[in-house]
């Protein structure tokens, strides 16, 4: 049976007490949840959240990591200490760090990389903007985010890599891809992995859609045959609408 990946990206939310409490509450609710669940905290709840989670089925995320493993980098933090801290997975290329904090594929990449090397399971965020769909460019911002990301990851390594494709105009707008939309893009996604790596690679791959998913479009958009999980963002931050993602199968 398809074990979907649902990850809940909890943004600058939270204190640590909030983050305590909403994990302490998801890993009872969740303790029989047949899905792969992720959540990432902001970095200073990670290890009070790391506490509670400990044995539990929910994975721990974080949000972010600096491209260099040590050093002279004030304010960054690096994948050791996250290591350190029992974190699994890294969302990498989000969005909000292209826009609003100016990464670019080649950052992007390099974290990546470095997150590989450590063994952190990289979440590689891809998707284009309105003004990109609108003026046709959608495949050419994929293919470039999906090949400049994925830049110099050989095939062995695939495996840890999940790609979330997250539209940009879908991201806490409260528009959603509808699911053909979304599919589609995740296919176009798939016939690119087949390129760069395998037929047997790209149908491995787990390919989540990010972009307002709500409990009322969890199970339509689950239902489409190239969605493989969601990245959540808003509809994560109470512990309700995520434990009803989370168990859209029952
Ligand atoms: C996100 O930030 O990755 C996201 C998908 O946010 P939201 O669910 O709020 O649209």
């Amino acid at each position: 049976m398809k074990k979907y990946y649902m990850a809940g990206n909890w943004k600058m939310h939270k204190t640590v007490s909030e983050s305590v409490a909403m994990a302490e509450e998801l890993k009872k609710v969740l303790a029989a949840c047949p899905e792969k669940l992720l959540v990432a905290p902001a970095f200073t709840s990670l290890q009070a959240v790391a506490t509670v989670l400990k044995g539990s089925n929910i994975l721990l995320g974080a949000q972010n990591m600096g491209p260099e493993e040590t050093g002279a980098h004030t304010g960054e933090v690096s994948v050791l200490m996250l290591k350190d801290l029992g974190v699994k997975a890294v969302i990498l290329g989000h969005s909000e760090r292209r826009h609003s904090y100016f990464e670019n594929d080649e950052l992007v990449n390099k974290k990546l990389l470095l997150a590989l090397k450590h063994g952190l399971e990289p979440i590689l965020c891809i998707g284009e903007t309105l003004l990109e769909r609108d003026s046709g460019k959608l495949e050419e911002v994929i293919s470039r985010q999906l090949k400049d990301g994925l830049k110099n990851v050989k095939k062995p390594d695939l495996k840890q890599v999940t790609i979330a494709y997250e539209p940009v105009w879908a991201i806490g707008t409260g528009k959603t891809a509808t699911p053909m939309d979304a599919d589609a893009v995740h296919l176009y996604i798939r016939k690119l992995l087949a390129e760069m790596y395998s037929p047997e690679h790209s149908k491995a791959m787990c390919i989540q859609y990010g972009g307002s998913v709500k409990p009322e479009n969890t199970r339509e958009l689950m239902s489409m045959p190239n969605i493989d999980g969601a990245l959540i963002g808003g509809a994560s931050l109470n512990a309700d609408s995520f434990v009803s993602i989370a168990m859209f199968r029952s």
